[in-house]
């Protein structure tokens, strides 16, 4: 039938997104079983049959076997190294050990490094390639909904300091990004609503058109489906390759990259309260902070109610954290407004916040006081 004939269309030439940057360009794969096929996808791209695979011990288990496979079959030489996973191997020490092991083993300027996993793991990666030797060809493979849609593209990579998150890092963009939506089967529907909260976040940042997709769609691409996740996946990608190409470097005195951090500046000061341990995941911070970005627009005048109510409307019915009733605790709004004071985007002691208008039309603002930012949270229920 047609769809079939579909199915085994998209099968042989899986959707592409390009990045148009000032200085490279790259594509963004994304289909079904790209981990199977990873060598034949990357081996036009890279300079030398040899690469270093870094993942996680989870992913190893569940996902290396096929990647190594795909590897070997189009005569790429890989050798694994395989981290713990978690957020706190996004750290110095964990880059230290990495990086030194992977040069005692022995790689040349020509060697690439493959991220294999979820944003941990492809920030690190990106960050290992972007430094070691000086630099060294960088390829994403991203198994996170989240890493998919958000992380794997745009280029930022780095590890957290112990005065905060992803302090310390570069900009290196990959060779080729394979976004394989086979293998989010195996993702925890947790991991794929903190994922989805980012699509989300692009929907509201870039239109009605995206956003009411989500509407539509939202619940098949919570549910697993893999045609809704790609589609996701897609339209997210394509999204943010818009924004990155426009303002690489997060430059733009308006508007541009620094978009992207709606709902962010709350979400940070929430993953800070509760200290990274998995309790409160990035993604599930970040729905929270769409809520918040949104009502406190509509308290300060720029937006209709009618926003928020519809933002909410599709958060809940969706089983997704939209307040900070989620918690079932209160929260201390002096604790927040400081964590988020702590921001590396903060200016002459100004909060950097994204507020919105309405779908589709957002804007940066430092006049926001932390004051009314303290007072909002409290009658947000902290
Ligand atoms: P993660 O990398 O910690 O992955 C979440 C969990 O899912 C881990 O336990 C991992 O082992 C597991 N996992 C990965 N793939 C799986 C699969 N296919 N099946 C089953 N389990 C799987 O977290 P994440 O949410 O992917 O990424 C979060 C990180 O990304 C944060 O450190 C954040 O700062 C970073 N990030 C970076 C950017 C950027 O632009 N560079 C953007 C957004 C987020
Ligand atoms: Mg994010």
């Amino acid at each position: 039938s047609k769809r079939v004939l579909e199915a085994l269309s998209t099968h042989r030439h899986p959707p592409r997104v390009p990045v148009h940057l000032a200085s490279h360009r790259y594509d963004v794969m994304i289909g079904p079983d790209l981990i199977a096929r990873a060598g034949a996808h990357i081996a036009p791209v890279i300079p030398q049959k040899r690469a270093i695979v870094i993942t996680d011990e989870r992913v190893a288990a569940l996902h290396l076997p096929r990647l190594m496979q795909g590897l070997a079959e189009t005569g790429i030489t890989a050798r694994a190294f395989v981290i713990r996973g978690g957020e706190e191997s996004k750290s110095l020490a964990v880059y230290a050990e990495l990086i030194n092991d992977i040069l005692a083993h022995g790689i040349e300027r020509h060697t690439t490094i493959i991220g294999f996993g979820g944003g941990v793991v492809g920030d690190l990666a990106g960050f290992i390639a972007a430094t070691a030797l000086r630099g060294v060809p960088f390829v994403q493979i991203p198994t996170t909904l989240l890493s998919q849609v958000d992380s794997s593209v745009g280029g930022k990579t780095g590890v957290n300091a112990t005065s905060g998150k992803n302090l310390i890092g570069a900009f290196y963009q990959p060779q080729i990004v394979l976004a394989d939506t086979s293998a989010l089967s195996t993702l925890p529907h947790r991991e794929r609503v903190a994922g989805y909260a980012e699509i989300v976040k692009a929907g509201l940042i870039d239109g009605p058109d995206l956003f009411g997709w989500c509407e539509t769609h939202g619940a098949a691409v919570l549910a697993g489906d893999p045609a809704a996740q790609a589609e996701g996946v897609r339209r997210a990608c394509a999204f943010k390759a818009r924004v990155v190409q426009a303002d690489e470097r997060e430059q733009a005195a308006q508007g541009g990259r620094a978009l992207l951090n709606l709902g962010h500046s709350f979400a940070h000061a929430l993953e800070a309260w509760f200290g990274y341990d998995g309790r409160l995941l990035h993604g599930e911070a970040v729905s929270i902070g769409l809520h918040l970005a949104t009502s406190l627009s509509v308290r300060l005048g720029f937006c209709e109610e009618h926003t928020l109510t519809r933002l909410d409307a599709h958060l809940r019915q969706n089983g997704m954290p939209a307040g900070l009733d989620w918690f079932g605790e209160p929260l201390s709004a002096g604790t927040l407004v400081s964590n988020m004071a702590r921001d590396k985007k903060m200016r002459d002691g100004q909060l950097a916040l994204v507020l919105i208008r309405r779908i589709g039309d957002c804007f940066t603002t430092r006049d926001v006081p932390m004051t009314t930012v303290f007072e909002f949270l409290q009658d947000e229920g902290c």
